[in-house]
């Protein structure tokens, strides 16, 4: 259950203190119909005094009808009533108390909220008392904003994902067991043979010719066997990520702990960058802290999802019907994730590189595609790169963080992982994905079909470190045991970069 409490103050354009009675038969007969949902009265009037222009009224509520709501619908209908009888208008509402109880079973790690005073647990309830005093106070803007409903949907989102992030994971499909003749890490013998070395960020590497060389046949290998086939055309995603996209992605719900933010200078005239210029050059060090000061808010990321920046492309447009499904890729940069911290291989890394695919079409459009993809990746992954690989079912980012599972308009979507065995220490780790979206970036970047169909959209990220980590793993780096079909594609090793 969920308790309100709200004290609230109307304030008319003329003195109400002799109306007592008006209000009084109005509370008494004429809001029924507006504290009613399902014919269950949810809200009640606790009591109310008039004092000059002002009408305070406290209400209590459970959740059927929440006491945010009836007072909206009570200004509706006391603006009527008012101005239709009396000529009197409705000035401004007043919060001057509010107060949420809702029943848990267990407390949220939440100790901070917009508009909030303070949220705390009783053993029994969660206790939201809102700021009605503050410059950052809660008003009557904000309760028709729908904040407090918003902030009983972040607690209960809360609830929902307590006891660990148990996200669903559920086998789909495992190719057949098979004997592997390498054993090592794959980062540390591309490591010793110089085929990659470290680069000077955290998760960060300088790959040399033979690993690009090895990125680059998958690729084609995924252009040849997959992208030309279904029709697929290229396009060139932003890679600087603006908030904007992500408010419309949804990635701004929570990506934050993971991304490299950007922040532009505050202005680019030379003058002010002078003594920054000027301490570098007399101490060799640069001046960081200087340079926090001089730099401007973060207007964005980089690059985390890779298809979120495509959608401006299509934001506000109708799609012709005849072009449907549409099909694009993008190869064109890397993505950035803010890595827990220690040092991982190849296959955990804060800078990689992906192909995305996109494709857009109606819902039985986006399904059909699923499928012919998946067919498509276990022919690249059974016969020509012919790893140890499954697939898994798994709970959709957007999903996991906004807990849409019960949206009908949602069924369908997901997503599948696909997975690779690293025999070295006999884990399994995840090489690409493959979701389908349904109208999450349709919706938010308000792209519609020309016949009015609901569009849907499907996206699948090829991860080249991934793919290198899994292959290295399970065959080494001596070509002569690589698939055939796979070297076909592989061609002739280039000549490394030799140092003394
Ligand atoms: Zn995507």
């Amino acid at each position: 259950m969920i308790y309100f409490d709200l004290k609230a103050s109307f304030i008319f354009t003329k003195d109400v203190s002799d109306l007592y009675d008006v209000f009084d038969n109005f509370f008494k007969n004429g809001v029924d119909k507006i504290f009613l949902k399902n014919s269950e009265i949810g809200v009640s009037i606790e009591d109310f005094n008039t004092n000059g222009n002002k009408l305070k009224i406290h209400l209590k509520s459970n959740q059927v009808v929440r006491a945010n709501e009836a007072l909206i619908r009570l200004k509706k209908e006391l603006s009527n009533l008012m101005g239709f009888e009396f000529k009197i208008g409705v000035r401004e509402v007043l919060i001057d108390f509010f107060n949420i109880k809702i029943e848990v079973d267990n407390n949220v790690n939440i100790k901070t909220l917009p508009y909030v005073k303070s949220i705390d647990y009783d053993g029994e309830y969660i206790n939201v008392t809102f700021d009605t005093e503050s410059e950052q106070k809660l008003t009557f803007s904000e309760v028709e904003k729908r904040i407090p409903d918003r902030i009983i949907s972040l607690i209960k989102s809360k609830l929902a994902d307590y006891g660990g992030k148990s996200e669903h994971w559920e086998l789909l499909w495992e190719s057949e067991d098979k004997e592997f003749e390498f054993n090592e890490d794959p980062t540390e013998t591309m490591l010793n043979e110089g085929w990659i070395k470290r680069g000077y960020n955290r998760g960060q590497w300088i790959y040399g010719t033979e690993a690009t060389h090895l990125f680059r046949t998958f690729e084609k290998i995924v252009l040849k066997e997959l992208l030309e086939p279904l029709g697929y055309r290229e396009m060139i995603f932003p890679k600087l990520v603006p908030w904007e996209v992500w408010m419309k992605s949804g990635h701004a719900q929570g990506v934050y702990p993971e991304i490299y933010y950007v922040c532009p200078p505050k202005t680019r005239d030379p003058e002010y960058w002078e003594d920054v210029k000027n301490i570098y050059n007399i101490t060799k060090e640069v001046p960081v802290d200087l340079i926090k000061e001089k730099i401007d808010v973060p207007i964005g990321g980089m690059c985390y999802a890779q298809c979120p920046s495509f959608w401006g492309f299509l934001q506000g447009e109708t799609l012709a019907s005849d072009q449907l499904p549409i099909k694009v890729y993008d190869h064109s940069g890397t993505s950035h994730r803010y890595e827990s911290g220690g040092i991982h291989g190849i296959e955990r890394v804060d800078e990689f590189h992906r192909l995305e695919l996109v494709w857009i079409g109606t819902k039985e459009d986006i399904l059909e595609h699923a499928e012919i993809l998946k067919d498509k990746y276990k022919h690249i992954f059974e016969d020509i790169l012919k790893i140890k690989w499954r697939t898994a079912w798994v709970t959709p980012w957007f999903m996991a963080q906004e807990g849409k599972f019960g949206l009908s308009e949602m069924e369908g979507a997901g997503t599948v992982d696909y997975e690779a065995l690293t025999p070295y220490n006999n884990k399994w780790i995840e090489i690409q994905n493959l979701s389908i979206n349904a109208t999450k970036y349709t919706k938010g970047f308000n792209v519609k079909s020309q016949n009015n169909k609901v569009l849907w959209s499907g996206c699948s990220g090829v991860g080249l470190e991934r793919w290198a980590a899994a292959f290295i793993s399970q065959y080494g780096l001596n070509i002569e045991n690589w698939p055939k079909k796979f070297r076909r594609y592989f061609k002739e090793m280039p000549k490394g970069i030799k140092t003394l």
